[in-house]
């Protein structure tokens, strides 16, 4: 027994622990390219700045917002994290709060479907693309996706529509991959219906299609002259299941988040950005010539929309609270755990870990060793208790 501080239980790796490890360490590692380009574009467009003022993923689990910083381990899993960091809650700038907050909504949505059944719905999962090209801009598809969605359901035939099908509400998950033609946004929905009885499955796809099509001609997205574009926006543009489970929906999720390790694992070939292409975290780790201005284009043109949509008055009924993005990613501990403190850090002992780029390797030191093994990590790194 050590003497001091607690020990962490200590237990052979899984598999899983070791790909879990090595995902946070390139995502430590793509927050701090990040940061680095952040404060380069800081430093080009107005230096007078703070890039931590102008972006709060600058200072993302680097500046301290309390005295010592604590290393947390939970209950269930033993995974390490900080505590007394500042943390920006951005989905689309932070990977390290993206997957805090991903960790968190995944139970959110998990509770959606099951309520979903035992109130008698059908929940369909809705996949929504549209045409584009290696020219337009990210901004540009956005603003005209948004509209198109506005224009998908409004009017009369949408009204008359939802009342056939007894379309109740939905969540709308919003993705951007990036490949060979360009930026790729799209969403994936889930619907809450009821009564498809009513309503034939062919005529409701049909329908929504159709809708869908007409939409992206009004706000520009389709031409409606270009035939081949036409034909494979009938073929692709709307993807309808029927009866979907949790992991339907979380699976379809991943596959536009992929990137690191799993995504290397999972499929060689989609690294080199096929037409799906690769998230735009993926920039921050392979680096290619103009993934540094892509990431700030990704950044700017995404900023403040909300990743996860639900419509209005449906959290409520189905009983969730509800938590902003940056109160999910402030807090660690993952759904239905707690933490402990295991031990904390002095300004001077972080400010070595931070400047060294150990952030990723201290948590699993705590892990592996416990308290012991962050001690003995900060002596490696030059640290000494007599300065
Ligand atoms: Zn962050």
């Amino acid at each position: 027994m050590a003497p001091l501080g607690n020990t962490a239980k200590s237990s052979p790796t899984s598999e899983i622990q070791e790909r879990a490890r090595l995902k946070r360490a390139e995502r430590y590692e793509g927050l701090a390219v990040a940061r680095y380009w952040l404060y380069r574009h800081v430093q080009r467009v107005d230096p007078a700045r703070n890039p931590g003022d102008v972006y709060r993923t600058h200072d993302c689990r680097y500046v301290r917002r309390q005295r010592q910083v604590e290393v947390k381990v939970s209950s269930e899993t033993n995974v390490a994290h900080y505590a007394g960091l500042a943390t920006c809650g951005s989905v689309w700038a932070c990977p390290i709060c993206a997957a805090v907050i991903q960790q968190k909504r995944r139970a959110e949505l998990t509770k959606l479907i099951q309520w979903a059944y035992a109130s008698g719905y059908v929940p369909a999962m809705v996949t929504f693309t549209a045409p584009h090209t290696a020219f337009d801009s990210l901004a540009d598809l956005k603003a005209k996706m948004t509209d198109a969605f506005t224009r998908l359901r409004r009017g009369n035939s949408w009204d008359l529509f939802r009342k056939r099908c007894g379309f109740d509400g939905l969540v709308r998950s919003t993705e951007v991959t990036y490949g060979q033609n360009g930026w790729h946004p799209h969403t994936h929905e889930i619907w809450l219906i009821k009564g498809m009885s009513q309503f034939d499955q062919a005529g409701f796809v049909q329908f929504v299609k159709e809708r869908w099509a007409k939409a992206c001609m009004a706000s520009g997205l389709l031409k409606s002259d270009d035939m081949i574009k036409r034909w494979h926006f009938g073929i692709h543009a709307v993807d309808v299941r029927f009866g979907i489970t949790d992991s339907d929906y979380l699976a379809k999720q991943d596959a536009s988040r992929a990137w690191g390790v799993d995504h290397e694992m999972a499929s060689q070939s989609a690294k080199k950005a096929g037409p799906k292409g690769v998230h735009p975290h993926e920039f921050l780790i392979r680096r290619e010539k103009g993934d540094g201005a892509r990431f700030m284009e990704y950044i700017h043109a995404m900023k403040g929309a909300s990743q996860l949509f639900w419509s209005r008055g449906l959290k409520a009924w189905v009983g969730i609270d509800d938590v902003a993005d940056d109160e999910a990613a402030s807090d660690e501990t993952p759904p239905d755990e707690v933490s402990r403190v295991l031990g904390a850090m002095s300004p001077e002992q972080w400010s070595l870990v931070r400047k060294l780029h150990k952030r990723a390797q201290l948590l699993e030191a705590a892990e592996i060793g416990g308290w012991d093994a962050v001690l003995s990590l900060l002596y490696s790194l030059g640290w000494s208790p007599y300065e």
